[in-house]
């Protein structure tokens, strides 16, 4: 028997369950941001739910982009 059960005690103090990262987007029209979903999920299902999207604030839905300016990873500043 292993002991990979016993996982549970210290590395759960992360802010977010790590199994659950949200998908945001963002309405140029009106600057809003959003998480229309949460990942991981089925890439096909994501994609028609992101066409699908639409902003709660101003109900465009064509000019609507994944928000990728995170604050989280400002420190990084990689680029390809
Ligand atoms: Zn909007």
């Amino acid at each position: 028997m292993s002991a990979k059960k016993i996982l549970t005690g210290e590395s759960l103090q992360m802010e977010k369950p790590p199994s659950k990262t949200p998908l945001k987007v963002l309405c140029k029209s009106c600057d809003h941001h959003w998480v229309a979903a949460y990942l991981p999920m089925p890439m096909e299902k994501c994609a028609t739910l992101l066409k699908s999207a639409c902003c709660p604030v101003c109900g465009e839905n064509k000019a609507i982009f994944l928000d990728v300016s995170d604050g989280d990873k400002k420190a990084k500043g990689e680029q390809a």
